[in-house]
């Protein structure tokens, strides 16, 4: 299934895979550009703030209200985890956190809290399946990935504080390289830190209402999303 990855052109849309209680996990794309990057929502499904934004950021785009520098492709995926957000539930229907069960060198089986069950095995999900063959058939330049957490911040993964420093002029929230615990297992260790791709995870405030948060973040994000096409 993940060798048939099939990438969208501007403005449509793909299957990347399906959840386990079979729901497809759409990707989007923007913009023809060789610079690609990647946004990616609802990887924990009690996180409205994060895929209620990605949401809305797709619709903008789709009707003009936002636009992309030339040499952009923007990729979204708005419900990494279709079967958590359609539940309000931070793990996959097995109760998997996702953002503990990618495939990284320091992956482990341990956990204290059932909110981070990290699964039996690294990348024994289909969500994470996906993940995994969703980078390597984009190879993105950079990632930004939309959560939320009553520690609002840019927390940054790889060499990447240029990028954060870049947001956090247009949302004013502080980037940090460290949540404040380990995350084996996460988006920011498999990508930002074992592959290089620059990663943000975006912890918008917790409860913060939608509107307010895009507000807040839809500059900070776009100007992430575009920050590599005008480096050298
Ligand atoms: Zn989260």
């Amino acid at each position: 299934m993940s060798a048939n990855l099939t990438i969208p052109v501007h403005g449509s849309r793909s299957v990347i895979g399906h959840s386990t209680r079979n729901l497809p996990i759409e990707l989007i794309r923007f913009g023809m550009g060789p610079i690609t990057s990647l946004l990616i929502g609802g990887v924990h499904g009690d996180e409205p703030e994060g895929f209620l934004f990605a949401e809305r950021f797709v619709e903008d785009l789709q009707d003009g209200a936002l636009s992309l520098p030339e040499d952009l492709s923007v990729f979204v995926v708005p419900r990494m985890n279709p079967d958590g957000c359609a539940v309000d539930r931070r793990t996959n229907a097995r109760n998997v956190d996702l953002n503990r069960n990618l495939p990284t060198k320091d992956w482990t089986s341990d956990f204290t809290n059932p909110r981070y069950f990290p699964g039996l095995e690294a990348g024994s999900e289909v969500e994470s399946a996906a993940t995994v063959s969703l980078l390597e058939a984009l190879k993105p330049g950079m990632i930004i990935s939309l959560h939320s957490y009553e520690h609002a911040m840019i927390n940054y993964n790889g060499d990447c504080l240029d990028l954060a420093k870049c947001m956090e002029k247009s949302n004013g929230l502080p980037p940090k390289s460290d949540i404040g615990y380990p995350t084996p297992g996460s988006l920011g260790t498999f990508a930002g830190w074992e592959r290089e791709i620059p990663t943000i995870t975006l912890e918008i405030l917790r409860g913060q209402l939608p509107d307010d948060a895009y507000k807040q973040h839809a500059r900070a994000v776009l100007d992430g999303l575009a920050f590599y096409v005008s480096q050298p």
